[in-house]
């Protein structure tokens, strides 16, 4: 089969039934789950309930994974890494799916992340499935895509998931909050800014690894892993119980892709123990449902005609500093038929 043979091929494809899509999604068929993505992924309302069905049906065949998030800033080697761990880890009879969550894939109309062409060997590797960022109006939406698609490719018997991102704003929350590990990857030489690297990203952060140790590299690269260790020993992981890692590694050459996988599965094996893992999952659904609500509540209020015809005035006045803030909020709600 063709790497490419998980894309769509066109207009006049037969339709398939939710019944076709859940059998071949269970049957690993390729074909089929790249289909199953795309109705995920399209945003057309026909589309959508299928894709419900389709998912409601599959349900109790996803959750196997690991799913674990790899973020790090453009140039930083995620995809050279990701093709590495990626091919460490399908050398083990592991099924890998990279997915990636790529916030400018809207704008550059095309994502630079999850890019085939980026991981040459995992894209040829039957063993694993590469799927770029689906591109989407909103960050909303393109979380709902990826943990959909998480899930097909959980039914189609994917036993590893990574998301791959870029180390910026709010998509690392995001994807921090559907996997069950993530991994950060830094660079050595960044000593100084280490006090400028938001505290948020080492919080987040189940490992820290730093990368491109090769190459003459190494020593910056150690005393990059020890002032990394500093910083997260003194911080609160995500886990109970867990101190962040830090290791080196090399995308390149390989270099501490055996120690990196390790500490996941450890870290795996403890919070499968402990019950850790399920209330994890378990409370990153029901953040994720209310999310939805949210987003879907403050679109409709904003797109309302009735508030859309007293904002622009009620702006003005807040602008201008002959209205409270609250009191503009509050008649925002009330032109949306919320009493106070
Ligand atoms: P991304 O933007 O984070 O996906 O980074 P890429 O994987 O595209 O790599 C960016 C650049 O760093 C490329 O020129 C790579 O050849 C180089 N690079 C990636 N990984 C390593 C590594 O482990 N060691 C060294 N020395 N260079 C690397």
């Amino acid at each position: 089969m063709s790497p490419s043979d998980d894309r769509p091929v066109g207009p006049k494809r037969r339709e398939l039934s939710a019944a076709n899509y859940v059998g071949g999604v269970l049957a690993g068929d390729r074909a089929i789950l790249g289909r199953a993505i795309s109705l995920v992924e399209s945003n057309a309302r026909v589309h959508y309930e299928l894709a419900q069905q389709v998912l409601t049906q599959l349900l109790p065949h996803t959750g196997k994974a690991q799913r674990v998030g790899i973020s790090g800033v453009p140039g930083v080697g995620k995809s050279t890494f990701i093709e590495a761990l990626g091919t460490f880890l399908t050398r083990r009879q592991h099924k890998v799916a990279v997915l990636a969550v790529d916030p400018s894939s809207e704008r550059t109309r095309g994502s630079i992340l999850g890019d085939k062409t980026r991981m040459v060997n995992l894209s040829q590797d039957q063993r694993a499935f590469i799927r770029p960022s689906p591109s989407s109006g909103s960050l909303g939406g393109v979380g709902r895509k990826t943990r959909e698609t998480m899930l097909l490719c959980e039914a189609a018997g994917f036993d590893i998931v990574l998301v791959e991102t870029v180390g910026v704003g709010q998509s690392e929350t995001m994807v921090a909050d559907m996997v069950d590990f993530y991994l950060v990857l830094m660079l050595a030489g960044a000593g100084d800014e280490l006090q400028g690297i938001k505290r948020g990203i080492l919080e987040l952060a189940d490992m820290v690894a730093v990368n491109k140790a090769d190459g003459g590299n190494e020593k910056p690269a150690e005393r990059a892993r020890r002032e990394y260790e500093g910083a997260l020993h003194l911080m609160r992981g995500r886990s109970d119980g867990w101190t962040a890692p830090v290791v080196k590694c090399s995308g390149q050459s390989g270099l501490g892709l055996e120690e990196l996988w390790g500490h996941i599965d450890r870290h795996r094996n403890e919070t499968q123990a402990s019950g850790q893992l399920a209330k994890q999952r378990q409370d990153q659904l029901l953040r994720w449902m209310w999310q939805m609500v949210e987003n879907e509540l403050f679109d409709t209020l904003k797109n309302h005609p009735a508030v859309k015809a007293v904002v622009p005035d009620l702006e003005e006045k807040v602008h201008a500093g002959q209205l409270t803030a609250t009191l503009a909020a509050q008649g925002i709600l009330q032109s949306f038929g919320i009493p106070r």
